[in-house]
């Protein structure tokens, strides 16, 4: 496999005149499920790459630091979590991660079955047995919708898994559905979503970050460098709804022992200094006008 010649440099569409570029020796799948368009690719650097309407999703190799990034953090602040909530997440990645804080049970609601069948079959060492193991519960079904009738269940923890906010993830950064995740929400559990890139798409942070703060008395964003995903360092926000504490250090240090995690990523001191921000986000969240010239990102 790795002496196959180059055969395909595969890049996203430009966002805001700004492209990365992999070198590709395979296309294993190219498909379009009722969803979206469906890609897996062998890539130089990366080895297997799941794009779903142009965009990477995932890849084998640095699939761990997303998905550390966007479990872990959340669940340490969670003292005892029994029901956790994924929506989307359909390679198995947030599941396999979520598994492994002792939950009762985790329900992942994913919209396209395509998404995890293919990632079973060309991506299985992403989901490393999540599907099987009976704690697991996937439905699938829109996220948003599911949210909406879910008359009666609550979750510890809400882990939004999606693709960006265009196509079927759209409605999953809308109003309506925050205020669902909220009312869905035990007192004292956590919200959690990516949010993409805030050099590329500032105003996307800004404005999940205004969404979730109008509902949830606190709201926080924190930040990884996960190289296959556009400029690199990815945003996610985390909400936390009344009564909520953040665990404190030697807190997350305690259940970070208490649970056996097993990471490649983060570290218990990483989970508490994510979410110490560099200037120009902390202006992007707080609503500062940024065409000034004084940060260099426009809105
Ligand atoms: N890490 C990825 C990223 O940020 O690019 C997300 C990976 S995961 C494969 C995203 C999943 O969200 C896709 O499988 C997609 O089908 C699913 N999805 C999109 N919109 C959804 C919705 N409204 N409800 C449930 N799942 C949805």
């Amino acid at each position: 496999m790795s002496n196959r010649p180059v055969t395909e440099w595969f890049g996203e569409a430009p966002e805001r005149g700004f492209r990365q570029l992999f070198a590709v020796r395979e296309e294993l799948l190219h498909t379009r499920s009722a969803y979206q368009d469906m890609r897996v690719l062998e890539t130089v650097p990366f080895g297997r790459m799941l794009v779903l309407d142009g965009a990477v999703q995932t890849t084998e190799a640095d699939e761990f630091i997303y998905h550390e990034m966007l479990v872990h953090v959340p669940l340490l602040h969670v003292e005892h979590p029994r029901d956790v909530l994924i929506i989307g997440g359909g390679d198995g990645g947030a599941l396999r991660r979520v598994l492994a804080h002792g939950v009762a049970k985790a329900t992942m609601v994913e919209i396209d079955e395509q998404v995890v069948r293919v990632s079973r079959e060309y991506l299985p060492a992403v989901g490393a047995g999540a599907f099987d193991d009976p704690r697991a519960n996937v439905v699938f079904a829109d996220g948003a919708a599911y949210l909406r009738e879910a008359a009666g269940e609550s979750f510890d923890a809400i882990i939004v898994d999606s693709t960006d906010p265009v196509g079927p993830a759209q409605v999953l950064f809308s109003a309506d559905f925050f205020a669902s995740a909220y009312r869905a929400l035990r007192p004292g559990g956590v919200y959690v979503t990516q949010v993409g890139s805030p050099i590329l798409l500032p105003g996307e942070l800004r404005e999940a970050y205004r969404g979730l703060g109008a509902l949830f008395p606190h709201c926080r964003a924190y930040l990884a460098g996960i190289p296959s995903y556009p400029a690199v360092l990815l945003g996610f926000l985390m909400a936390g709804k009344e009564p909520f504490a953040w665990a404190t250090p030697p807190e997350i240090r305690a259940r970070w022992e208490e649970r056996w995690l097993e990471t490649a990523y983060l570290t218990p001191e990483l989970a508490t200094a994510a979410f110490v921000l560099p200037a120009y986000v902390q202006a992007i969240i707080s609503g500062q006008d940024l065409s000034q010239g004084r940060f260099p990102v426009v809105v």
